[in-house]
Parts: structure tokens; sequence; C-alpha cells
């Protein structure tokens, strides 16, 4: 068994050795502590131990985290509801799961009620194990559909990797890199205003492949919260 803490140190020394190797600053990368599995006290613990930006993935639990710890970062990564999207919008002070038009035109309408600018990935399909995701060739329609709403500001991409094979996730990722750096040239050519500077891309199993390829932030839960997690 060993103690959060201790697994945030062993998590942060892998994530500096990830960025060494790949020629990258640590300030570069970061750290999201998955809290989805856990409640009040470890988010507390994790706090104290040094990590303020946190993941959820129910409406519900980010509403409830969010409102005990107000002064963290908040994240939403998990599947988008309509229904549930005014808990998520304001809170959240980014939402990395976004892929659908009427959803993307949803936070427009919830954010611009509150006065607000909404900060999004778009999320992108792996091509093969889930079935969240705009696919490869309906990106740049997705992200052209969000440039043209005030109060949805896209910051950039995310995937998830199909779980199991450290060279599948490497190539996943230096796919969804490519795809934003395609999308990037094609807008800056056309003088639409978007900066796709965020990769959300790796979780407890692939961060170092996340990295490796141009993560600016990893998602990692059981590496850090899990009292069992072996690596
Ligand atoms: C649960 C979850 C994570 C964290 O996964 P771990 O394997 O526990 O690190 C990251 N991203 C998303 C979207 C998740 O749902």
């Amino acid at each position: 068994m060993t103690t959060l803490k201790q697994r945030w140190e062993s998590v942060e020394q892998s994530v500096e050795e990830a960025c060494a190797s790949a020629g990258r600053a640590r300030s570069d990368v970061r750290v999201i502590g998955v809290s989805k599995t856990v409640g009040l006290d470890a988010v507390a613990e994790a706090i104290e131990a040094g990590i303020h930006d946190f993941g959820e993935n129910r409406p519900d639990e980010l509403v409830r985290k969010h409102d005990a710890f107000p002064d963290e970062r908040w994240h939403f990564i998990g599947n988008i509801q309509s229904r549930q999207l005014d808990k998520v919008v304001g809170r959240a002070c980014l939402i990395h799961s976004l892929y659908q038009t009427k959803h993307a035109d949803k936070i427009d309408r919830l954010a611009g009620e509150a006065g607000i600018v909404q900060p999004v990935l778009i999320e992108v399909n792996d091509g093969e194990s889930n079935k969240q995701g705009v696919a490869d060739d309906e990106l740049v329609a997705m992200l052209e559909h969000c440039a043209a709403l005030e109060h949805v500001r896209v910051e950039g991409l995310m995937i998830m990797a199909p779980i199991g094979d450290a060279s599948v996730a490497r190539a996943t990722f230096a796919r969804l890199r490519a795809l934003r750096d395609k999308a990037q040239a094609e807008f800056a050519q056309r003088g639409i205003d978007m900066d796709l500077h965020e990769l959300s891309m790796g979780m407890s199993n692939d961060y170092p492949e996340g990295i490796g390829e141009g993560a600016t932030m990893v998602r990692i839960g059981r590496a850090i919260f899990s009292a069992d997690y072996a690596g």
C-alpha cells in the first residue's frame, strides 16, 4: 500500500522523466488528477499534496466537488448529456469531451446567459475502440461550427487511446497531434481565429506516451488515487 502523496510524487517523477526525454519543459504539461472515483477527503488530501487540477466525468460529482473546493480547477472529462450541461458550464474550467454540434450550441447559449466564454476541447474518436469523439474527417467542420459561437472557445483537442498497447497509444497520440497541426494550418491560412494549443492525451497507463507526442494535459486517475495501483 502507498499513500496518495507517495503516488503523486512517483507520477510527478515519471512526468519529469517523460518531459526530459522528449526535450520538453515540465511546465508545458499539466497533470489533471482524475478524482471521479474518490470522495471529498481524498480530494482534500490531493490538494494538500499539491494537486490543483481535477477531472470529473459526472455532472453531479463535478457540482459537489467544485462547490466544496471552488478554488481548485475542475475539468469535465465525461460523456456530455444535454440536460446536465447547465451543471457543467461555468463550473468546469475546461470541458474536454465536446464532439457534437448540438452540445456546442447549448454550451454557447448557457455560457451566454451566464455572461462567460466557456473553454472547451474537441474530443476526437480513436478510430477503433470507442464511440465518442468526432471522426478525423469531421474535425474541421466541428471546429468551424464552434468558431462561429461567441461564448465557446476551443483551445485544443482530446483523445482516449485504446487500452493496452503502448505503441498503439503512441500512434494514436501522434495522429491527434498531426490532425491538430493540419487543422491549425488550415485555419491560419483562412484567417479563422482559433488557437489549438492544448492536447489532452494520456491516462494512468499511457501518459508517458502522451507526453512524448506533445500532450499539454494528461488525465491521471488510478495512478494517483488508487492505493493498490501497480503501474
Ligand atoms: C477515468 C478517466 C481518466 C483516468 O483514467 P485512469 O486510467 O484512472 O488514469 C482519464 N480520462 C477520462 C476521459 C476518464 O474517463
